[in-house]
């Protein structure tokens, strides 16, 4: 099982990492990804995959931080990028719920400019979308020619149906948290997370944690970690009537193809 999307590269595991990154691959959690959400936490990211051998990184500027960035931040990335274990460009994207206090402007000209840098270096992107859906498939047809195959994945899917169909008809893969385990909507959302889970092919979907955040049941309220992305697979597998063994298998294969890993 892979952990597609987290950020132990946060000083809430500064203590006990080791623990952690042996806790998932005594559950079978063979490969984390890092993500960075500024160029401060992608340098850590990159510096994590360099100490573990299971762990890949994802660098970028999340549209929180996106307007705090310095004149050379495009530079400053594209030499992160050239960094051996460093596989995708991401959290990019665009989020108008959690985040509105950054003006939509520069979140849209920072998450262009990543687009831009990401395929231009052959890397697949990784998006966070948060009630942005029309500026987020807006901006991505934009881009349509350029491009890989597959283009990307959604990290932490939300939203409706009707958005959830147009990713995946652009060819993205679609990652689900912990959050999936959550009795009632999502704030601010109007289609539960098990009907998107429902909706999405199995063979276009990733698991990830998000963690720190995101921690499934029973153990919400705690701080989230990659071991818990095995309650996340079984709560996938439940939904959709399968066996777990399948959803590990077939997610596994999907984000080592996505991030040639
Ligand atoms: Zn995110
Ligand atoms: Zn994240």
């Amino acid at each position: 099982m892979v952990d597609a999307h987290c950020h132990l590269n946060y000083p809430k595991y500064e203590n006990d990492l080791d623990e952690v990154v042996k806790r998932a691959k005594e559950k079978g959690v063979g490969k984390i990804i890092n993500v960075g959400t500024s160029l401060e936490y992608s340098k850590i990211a990159v510096e994590l995959s360099e100490k573990y051998e299971n762990m890949y990184a994802i660098v970028g500027i999340h549209p929180h931080d996106s307007g705090n960035v310095n004149g050379n931040w495009e530079k400053d990335l594209e030499t992160l990028i050239k960094t051996p274990k460093v596989i995708g460009i991401g959290e990019i994207g665009l989020d108008y719920f959690a985040h509105n206090d950054v003006d939509s402007k520069i979140q849209k000209g920072v998450f262009e400019k990543q687009i831009e840098i990401a395929f231009k270096n052959k890397m697949p992107i990784q998006i966070h979308s948060r009630k942005a859906a029309d500026d987020i498939l807006d901006i991505l047809s934009n881009y349509k020619s350029y491009f890989l195959n597959p283009p990307g994945m959604f990290h932490c899917m939300a939203g409706n149906l009707e958005y959830l169909k147009k990713i995946l008809d652009l060819g993205f893969y679609v990652g689900f948290d912990g959050n999936i385990t959550y009795k009632g909507l999502a704030p601010g959302e109007d289609t539960s997370l098990e009907e998107l889970v429902k909706y999405t092919p199995l063979d276009r979907i990733i698991t990830e944690t998000d963690a720190p955040w995101l921690t499934p049941e029973p153990y919400r309220g705690s701080r989230n970690e990659p071991s818990y992305v095995i309650i996340t697979a079984e709560s996938i597998a439940k939904i959709k009537g399968i066996t777990f063994d399948e959803v590990n298998n077939t997610t596994t294969k999907n984000a080592e193809t996505l991030f040639n890993i």
